[in-house]
Parts: structure tokens; sequence; C-alpha cells
């Protein structure tokens, strides 16, 4: 689709300009002033222009359980989720549209969903993801989460003799899976694409991290992980390794600029210097973070190391929502209280370009996506600045990213389609998919959960509480 924005307002160096904007076959082709109509007229007057963000790490089936999950660490919150995750691939589809429509109603075009895969039905669960985000038009980077080892090694043993269970299928087989779905699916142009994406050092074996690079070197795929998200994960890589799993990763050559790592909460000096050097990217996911008691990830030592930074909700359950904007904004502010200098800081226009750029890069398409450029993709997002939420007129991307925008969005394209038209999408009925999420739930509180109570005690040994 042709199309030309006219009159939109668009941040510049110093403050903002008023411009047209011509778009062509899903291309920027101009950026300018009294440009002629091409194609569609979109009226951009008194709307803020942005590029549009990253929710660089989420698991979308999640969503199935936000809001229900009691305020528990990482390694029993999980074990809680585990327990209760009888899903079928209706589901999986619906909280696939669920998570990619709130991330674009929150400034999103593009999604990471770090799938969870129904056991069994791995291949299956793919293609339903797969159809939800063709069927919506998002952006989809779709990482199948694998794992070799059983939930019980995500544990560091401490002084127990704690024998972990062996995990149900062998390696090999798991990576032939994610090899059939790279195959079936990996189709950039048509935006979707595939992730090797290993769960993290908790869960798997170097074997498995080597398959994955294999495969990320021959079929050119991004990579993707969870890294040191909690204390207990800290403990368990110096057990397991001898060394930091930061250290262990890039030994073992999976650290990459193709490579992004969700949460970072626990690294030291020179595990920041390695993620530098070997320029990965660091996923922020800080409500995630504060849900979970994982941490502050210290991303204000990433930024001024060099490091890559971008932002995301995590899954829905640890969240317990997909609002891109309030990631971003507790991502920016949360730091002002780790770091003094107030100089050190992240503004508001730094958070866009991290959102943006930061995640285009951690996917290695910063020449296609992520800035308001001649040439690049139209991956678009424009603001209603008549909006309640954004008024009085102040600086439009400070109260954007400083405030609690509600139905902002006025406009959205990805890949030059509108998917979102004055508020309205163009590609799924709401109104059904509100009445599905309805009919398929119920009102519930969680009661005890089995798998908590059997590692509790020794999480709290080997936490030393
Ligand atoms: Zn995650």
């Amino acid at each position: 689709m042709n199309f030309t924005i006219k009159q939109a307002l668009i941040p510049v160096t110093e403050g903002y300009t008023t411009l047209d904007v011509q778009i062509v076959d899903g291309i920027i082709t101009a950026i300018g002033e009294n440009l002629d109509v091409i194609g569609t007229k979109i009226n951009g007057k008194n709307k803020l222009l942005l590029p549009g963000f990253f929710n660089a790490h989420t698991h979308s089936s999640e969503m199935w359980q936000r809001g229900i999950i009691p305020p528990l660490p990482l390694e029993l919150w999980i074990a809680n989720l585990y327990d209760f995750t009888p899903l079928d691939t209706e589901q999986i589809y619906l909280s696939a549209l669920g998570t990619g429509v709130e991330t674009l109603l929150s400034g999103g075009t593009s999604v990471v969903d770090h799938l969870v895969l129904i056991p069994g039905k791995e291949l299956e669960t793919i293609t339903t993801a797969v159809h939800a985000y063709q069927k919506l038009k998002i952006r989809a980077f779709i990482a199948p989460l694998i794992h070799d080892e059983s939930l019980s090694a995500s544990l560091p043993k401490g002084k127990s003799l704690l024998q972990y269970q062996s995990y149900f299928r062998p390696t090999a087989e798991t990576l032939a899976i994610l090899e059939e779905a790279i195959i079936k699916f990996h189709r950039p142009e048509a935006g979707i694409n595939i992730l090797v994406a290993p769960t993290g050092i908790q869960l798997c074996t170097d074997a498995l991290f080597n398959g994955c690079s294999e495969l990320s070197n021959r079929y050119h795929l991004c990579r993707h992980a969870h890294l040191l998200e909690t204390k207990s994960q800290e403990k368990l890589a110096q057990e397991k390794y001898g060394c930091s799993a930061v250290e262990h990763l890039h030994e073992i050559g999976f650290l990459n600029e193709k490579t992004s790592l969700a949460h970072c909460v626990w690294l030291n000096d020179t595990d920041i210097n390695i993620l530098a050097q070997t320029k990965s990217t660091v996923v922020h996911n800080p409500l995630s973070n504060l849900r979970l008691g994982s941490g502050i990830a210290p991303i204000l030592k990433y930024l001024q190391a060099g490091v890559n930074v971008t932002f995301a909700c995590d899954g829905a359950c640890s969240n317990d929502g997909q609002d891109l904007l309030e990631a971003i904004k507790i991502g920016s502010i949360l730091h002002n209280v780790t770091d003094f200098d107030y100089q050190t800081w992240i503004n508001p226009r730094q958070a866009v370009e991290m959102a943006s750029l930061g995640g285009a890069k951690g996917l290695g398409l910063e020449q296609q996506l992520g800035s308001l450029t001649v040439g690049k993709k139209a991956d678009l997002v424009l603001y209603d600045l008549q909006s309640l939420s954004l008024l009085p007129r102040t600086d439009p991307i400070g109260l954007l990213i400083l405030g609690r925008p509600v139905n902002a969005v006025n406009c959205v394209w990805v890949n030059g389609e509108q998917i979102i038209d004055n508020g309205q999408f163009t590609t799924v009925d709401i109104e059904q998919l509100k009445t599905e999420l309805f009919n398929r739930s119920q009102w519930q509180i969680r009661g005890a959960s089995p798998s908590v109570e059997q590692i509790e005690s020794h999480y709290r040994q080997v936490m030393g509480l």
C-alpha cells in the first residue's frame, strides 16, 4: 500500500518539526515539507510520528495466567506456572493475538515471542503462533523456548545431594524440531522470523547451546536466551561451570552481535565488558524483575560500557500485562534510584531510541528498521496528541514516556500495511477476541501448588532464607 502522512509532528535534534512522509511499497521514500500525496492521504495533524518499538522479550501464552500467581521469586513462580499449564492450540492462538494487540496499542510494531511449547505438540504450537501473527500482521520474531534439562536442574544444589531428573527428550530431537520450524516458517520478508532460543543456562546443556549456534550460523538466525535473571542463577553458574554464565557463554561462542539476552540482572564488570566486546544486546524487563524480586539490572552501567539495551514486557504473568510504554517508563526511571549521578539517567528521547533502534539492533535489523529514515521499512506509529493523557501540550515525547498514555495510539503500520486506523484494528476483530478470552477462562484464585511445595525448602536453604 502506498500512502503519504501529511503534517505529522516529528522529533528533530532541536525540538520538533511538522513534516510529510511518503511510503511506497512498504518503504519510507521521502520525508520533507509539502510532499505530493502518493496513494492514500493520512492526516498527521496534531499527531506525533515515531518508529515502532520492539517488545523484545515475552511469552505470549502466559496471558492465560496473568494476575493469578502469588508473589514469589522466579524459581518458585515458575514451578507454580508449570503446575497449571494445560493449554491447547486454540488458547495459544488467542494469547498470541492478545499479546500482539496489547503490544501494538502501546507503541510496539515488533514482538519477540519466546514461545512456550506444548510438550508433544511443539510444531503445532509454533504453527499456531505463526498463524496468529500473520493474521494480526505485527512483525513477529518467534523464539521457540527450548531446553534439555528438567526444572529441578535450574536450582543450585548447594550442600544438598539433590539429584536432577533427566529431561524427557534427547537434545538432538529438540534441535530437529527447531530446524523443521526454521525451514517451514522463517520468512523475514513476510514479517515472520524464527530465532534460536535456548531457555538459558539454568535449563540447557552446552550441546543445546552449540546446536543452536550451529543452526543460527547455517540459517542466518538471531539468538535469544534468558541470562542471569536471579541470584540463584548466578550461584548455579558457578556450580555448573566454575565461572560466570557470561564467561561460559562467551567461551562456547554463543554471544555475538545477533544475540539478545533477557534480564541480565546479576552481571559483574567483566561480564559487562564481554557483552560490549561481543556486541550482544541486553533486553531490559523491569516490571518482571520487580514482580519476581529478581533485582534491578545495572542498565546505566551497560549503557556507559556501550552495550546495546532495549526494553520488553516479559511474559504476561510476571508483569502482569503487555503495556510496552509502561515497561519503557519504569525501565527508564527505575535507574534514577540506583545511580546518584543524574547526568547518566535515561531521558525520554534516549528511551525512545532504545525501544526502537535498540530493538532493531538486537535483531540485526538496524539497517532496515528502528528510525524514521528514508530507505527504511515503514513500521510506524502515529500518536494522537489530543488524547487526554497527552494534554496539555508540553513535550510530546516527554509526556509519552513519563506520563501514562491511554488510548494514545491512533494509527499503526507494519511494513507499510495499516493495522490500526484511527484507534481501530483493521486486521482482527477485537470484540471477538475479547469474547473468546472471556469464554475460555473463569474467575478464580490459585490454591496450593504441589511443585512449589516440593522445591520450596531446598530453595530456601540454598538462598540462605
Ligand atoms: Zn522470559
